[in-house]
């Protein structure tokens, strides 16, 4: 049981991996600390749930990762996805944390597994959870209990008393009440803004309508709003977001992993009208699947179709989803509600523009189109063995970049670019900070589980001041 007429030492907004790990760190630093998570408790855990792996930096490698990977590639991989929009120096210093928290999450109770081979080429870098997020989650959980932190579920936080800079205090809705927690000192891991259709609208437009969004439906950016109306400092582009191309029969709200599509580099990509947008070979998939959310969120009513054959359906991961097929190009454009006949231009143009090589998906080969524009630069193949396949997809939104600015303490910064006086963050809702843009798989657990054990310490040290 909740007592609401005391006052904890640290209140933790959210219930994912960064909340939890700010929990927990606290409350090993000798705080009372409190969680409140908006979501029922099966639902609890945000987009964490949906997770398969975090990377972390490693000098040599373990019983769980194939070889070293080391701060210097680390901060490499990070600047040429980010195109050098990430504060250096918390960057440097997330990626010196992350050395350490893969023994120290080992001993808040989560297991790793060793990757798996195939189509992700993350077995050197990033480690895999054992039973995925959710089992994560639930070590996390479990250890959080056993030390003593009092967790509240559906107690969403609708604002914040702050006053001077200073927080004092969060309403809460739980069980229909409306409800006060007092605490000395604030961890916000809340979460992006990305399930508030009606905010991403007002840099979308009416596109942001028919995006998806992959995760929890929870996280509506109630409290980065609140946080940035009084007061913190604002970091990244409010447009910025990490968006794949997933499956447009998913759910609007949790579809997860298995809707996520990795076919694009055996194949092409038309808009509505059956035209080709973009280079479907730029680059090896793990590095560039990000990109193809923005593309299709770009494209007339915000829908793509990714078209192959046969000869290719045992190449890439399968998702929830079959293929639409037809014996025919013709068949297949009538069964997506497209054109026929430019789709049947649309493959007929590129099958001419192929030019012989030798596939391997796993480098940068020399399969590619001539004459073609877009062209595709590596992995073209004819389309030419029915039956033909297609899967319609559309903008799948992960999560968002807009968020508070903090220090190397997680410690939010202020308007007039003073330390705040109690309140910290971690997470998503800071994440902005490291990405300015782009994104390298694995990153969204590191920023949570560095940044909140720092949070979650600094909170309680804090607190006891
Ligand atoms: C399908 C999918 C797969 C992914 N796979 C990976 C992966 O393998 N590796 C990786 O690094 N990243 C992955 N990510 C990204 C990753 O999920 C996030 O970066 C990470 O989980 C963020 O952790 P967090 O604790 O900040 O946010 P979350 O885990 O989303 O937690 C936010 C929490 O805040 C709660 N909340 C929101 N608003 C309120 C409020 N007003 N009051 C109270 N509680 C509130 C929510 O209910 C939720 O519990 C994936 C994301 C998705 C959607």
């Amino acid at each position: 049981m909740v007592d609401f007429n005391r006052k904890y030492d640290v209140l933790v907004i959210g219930g994912g991996n960064a909340a939890l790990c700010a929990a927990i760190s606290a409350r090993r630093a000798g705080a009372c600390v409190l969680v409140l998570e908006a979501a029922p408790k099966f639902y609890r855990g945000g987009n964490t749930r949906h997770t398969r792996n975090m990377r972390c930096a490693h000098d040599a490698a373990t019983d769980f990762l194939t070889g070293p990977y080391t701060e210097q590639e680390f901060w490499e991989d990070l600047l040429r996805v980010t195109g050098g929009e990430t504060d250096q120096e918390l960057a440097r210093f997330m990626i010196a944390e992350s050395k350490d928290i893969l023994s120290w999450i080992v001993e808040q109770g989560v297991c790793w597994q060793p990757s798996l081979g195939g189509t992700l080429n993350l077995g050197r870098t990033n480690s895999f959870f054992l039973g995925g997020g959710r089992a994560m989650l639930n070590a996390l959980y479990r250890t959080a209990e056993k030390l003593g932190v009092d967790i509240l579920y559906e107690a969403e936080v609708r604002d914040l008393d702050i006053a001077d800079g200073m927080f004092l205090s969060a309403e809460l809705k739980h069980n229909g009440k409306h409800l006060a927690a007092h605490a000395a000192t604030l961890v916000a891991a809340a979460g992006g803004f990305e399930a508030n259709i009606e905010w991403l609208k007002e840099y979308w437009g009416e596109a942001a309508d028919n995006f998806l969004i992959r995760g929890t439906p929870y996280n509506r950016g109630l409290i980065l709003k609140v946080l940035l109306a009084k007061g913190v400092q604002q970091i990244g582009d409010p447009t910025q977001c990490h968006a794949v191309a997933i499956d447009a029969r998913a759910p609007k709200f949790d579809g997860g992993i298995i809707t996520r599509h990795d076919s694009v580099v055996f194949g092409i990509v038309v808009n509505k009208h059956a035209q080709r947008f973009y280079d479907e070979g730029e680059d090896i998939w793990p590095k560039r699947y990000a990109i193809w959310g923005r593309l299709v969120a770009a494209q007339p009513d915000q829908i793509a179709y990714v078209i192959f054959d046969s000869s290719v359906v045992t190449s890439f991961m399968p998702t929830l989803f079959p293929p639409i097929a037809g014996d025919t190009v013709a068949e297949l454009a009538s069964k997506l509600e497209l054109d026929p006949a430019p789709l049947e231009k649309t493959v007929a143009d590129f099958n001419a523009a192929v030019r012989p090589g030798t596939f391997d998906h796993t480098i940068l080969d020399d399969c590619r189109t001539e004459g073609l524009s877009p062209p595709k630069t590596h992995w073209a193949r004819k389309i030419e063995r029915p039956p033909y396949l297609a899967y319609p997809v559309r903008p799948g939104i992960t999560f968002t970049y807009l968020g508070t600015r903090v220090n190397k303490e997680a410690r939010m910064l202020m308007q007039d670019g003073r330390p705040s006086a109690n309140k910290f963050a971690a997470g998503e809702i800071m994440a902005g900070n490291v990405l300015g843009k782009g994104y390298a798989g694995g990153i969204g657990m590191t920023i949570g589980s560095v940044f909140g054990r720092v949070a979650g310490r600094e909170a309680a040290k804090n607190a006891k001041n």
